[in-house]
C-alpha cells in the first residue's frame, strides 16, 4: 500500500534553474542596496555599479573591470576596444553561445570557425592554429561550462603568429588557470550576469574584464555613446566630446546593488556546486546510455575549474530530455546547432560535417539541473530517471 502511496504522489518537479532560496539569503543586504540607490537617484552607470567594479576587480584580480549592459555588449566592446576593423578575422569555436562568433560580425569582423576538443569542449589549439590567416587579428577561446580553454596552449598560439588573445570567459567566473583568473590571459575578457550564470543578476548585466588601461578606458567610452565623460590618462584632452560612435550598454545600478550582495556567497555558491556535480558524477557511473560525464582535463598547471553547467553525454537525447521533462525535470541543450551551420553565418560557406567532434557535442550533449538551491534528492531523482529511461525499468 505504502508503495502505491508513493507512486501516486505527484513528484517534486526539478526546475532547470531557480534561485530563489539563494535570493532570499542575501536579500537584507541586496535591500539595503537597492534602497542606497534609491535614495541616491542615479539608476545606471551610478555609484552601485562603480562599487561593484571596484569590488569585482579586487576579487578577481583584474587591474579594471567595466560593467556594461550584458556579457554579449561585453564581447562586443572587448572587439571594438582592441582596435578589430572591417574585415579582420577571429578564431572562434565552432561549439560556443552564438554571441560568441556574433560578436564579432557586430564589431565588423568575420568568425572563422575551428573545431573544439571532446573533453574540454573548447577550441583546439592546434585547429585554431590551422585556421589563422594573414587577416587573423585574433584568437576567441571560450571556457565552457566547468573548465578552461587549453590556455597554456593558445597563449603559444596567439605569440606564434602575433594575433591577439581575447577569452569569452562569460561563463567562468572564479575558474583560474595557474591562479590567474579566466579573462586575463590576453587582452582581455568578459564576465555575464544573467541570471543563470554563476552569478546571476535580476536581469541582464555583464562586464570587460582587463588588466589594459587602455582598453578598459575605451570599452568605458563606447559603453556610453563614445563619451569619455571625465579626462583619462590614455585620452588627454578629451572630457565630454564623443570622439568614437559608441553604444548605450550602461550598467544597471539595481542589477549591480544585487550582484554585490550575492557576491558575498559566491564561494559557498561555487562549492555547493561542486558537491552537487561530485554527486551527479558518481550516481551516473555505469549507466548505461550516458557516454560521458564531465572530464577534467589535467593541464600539468593548477587550475580551478567551477561547474557552472554540469553537462553529459548520452544517447538518444532528445528523447531523454523529453522523458526528463515528462517527469518535471528540466534541462536544457548547449548548444543545439553548431555555430558554422547557424543560419546567419551561412554567407560564411560552412558545410556539415567539417567539424566533427563539435557536431557530436551538438547532437548528444544534455545539461542537466545544476545550482546551488538544488537539493540532494534532486539530483538522486533526475539520476534515477536518467538510469530507468536506458534500463526500460519505469521509476
Ligand atoms: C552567457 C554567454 C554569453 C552572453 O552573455 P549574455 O549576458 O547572455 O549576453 C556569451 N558567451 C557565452 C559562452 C555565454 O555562456
Amino acid at each position: 500500500m505504502e508503495h502505491a502511496a508513493a507512486l501516486a504522489a505527484p513528484a517534486v518537479p526539478v526546475p532547470f534553474f531557480t534561485q530563489a532560496a539563494t535570493l532570499e539569503a542575501v536579500w537584507p543586504q541586496a535591500e539595503a542596496n537597492l534602497a542606497e540607490v534609491i535614495a541616491r537617484g542615479k539608476y545606471s552607470h551610478g555609484h552601485m555599479v562603480e562599487r561593484f567594479e571596484h569590488v569585482l576587480a579586487e576579487r578577481i584580480g583584474a587591474a579594471r573591470v567595466v560593467g556594461v549592459g550584458s556579457g554579449t555588449d561585453a564581447l562586443v566592446l572587448l572587439l571594438r576596444a582592441i582596435g578589430l576593423e572591417p574585415g579582420d578575422e577571429v578564431v572562434v569555436p565552432a561549439f560556443s553561445f552564438i554571441a560568441s562568433a556574433s560578436s564579432v560580425v557586430l564589431a565588423g569582423g568575420r568568425p572563422v570557425f575551428a573545431d573544439i576538443g571532446p573533453d574540454d569542449y573548447a577550441i583546439d589549439p592546434d585547429a585554431a592554429a590551422d585556421a589563422v590567416t594573414d587577416l587573423t587579428r585574433a584568437l576567441m577561446p571560450v571556457h565552457l561550462f566547468s573548465q578552461l580553454a587549453d590556455l597554456g596552449a593558445l597563449a603559444e598560439v596567439a605569440d606564434r603568429y602575433a594575433v591577439s588573445l581575447v577569452e569569452d570567459s562569460a561563463e567562468a567566473i572564479g575558474m583560474r588557470w595557474d591562479g590567474r583568473h579566466a579573462g586575463l590571459h590576453g587582452s582581455g575578457g568578459v564576465l555575464s550576469f544573467f541570471p543563470t550564470k554563476t552569478l546571476g543578476a535580476l536581469g541582464d548585466a555583464g562586464a570587460v574584464i582587463t588588466d589594459d588601461d587602455r582598453i578598459a578606458d575605451t570599452a568605458a567610452a563606447l559603453r556610453h555613446h563614445g563619451r569619455f565623460g571625465r579626462t583619462l590618462a590614455h585620452f588627454p584632452g578629451i572630457a565630454n566630446e564623443t570622439v568614437l560612435p559608441g553604444f548605450n550598454s550602461k550598467m544597471d545600478d539595481f542589477q549591480a546593488a544585487v550582484l554585490l550582495a550575492k557576491l558575498t556567497r559566491l564561494d559557498a555558491d561555487i562549492a555547493r556546486r561542486a558537491e552537487l556535480a561530485r554527486a551527479y558524477t558518481e550516481r551516473l557511473a555505469g549507466c548505461p546510455g550516458v557516454r560521458k560525464t564531465p572530464v577534467l582535463v589535467d593541464r600539468g598547471v593548477p587550475t580551478d575549474p567551477v561547474f557552472y553547467v554540469y553537462l553529459v553525454e548520452v544517447e538518444r537525447r532528445d528523447a531523454l530530455a523529453a522523458h526528463l521533462a515528462a517527469h518535471g525535470v528540466g534541462t536544457e541543450t548547449y548548444y543545439p546547432v553548431p555555430l558554422h551551420l547557424q543560419p546567419c553565418f551561412a554567407d560564411l560557406g560552412y558545410r556539415a560535417g567539417q567539424f566533427p567532434v563539435a557536431e557530436a557535442a551538438c547532437a548528444h550533449t544534455l545539461a542537466l539541473p545544476l545550482y546551488p538551491d538544488l537539493p540532494d534528492a534532486a539530483v538522486d531523482r533526475v539520476c534515477e530517471l536518467v538510469r530507468a529511461f536506458y534500463t526500460g525499468n519505469p521509476t
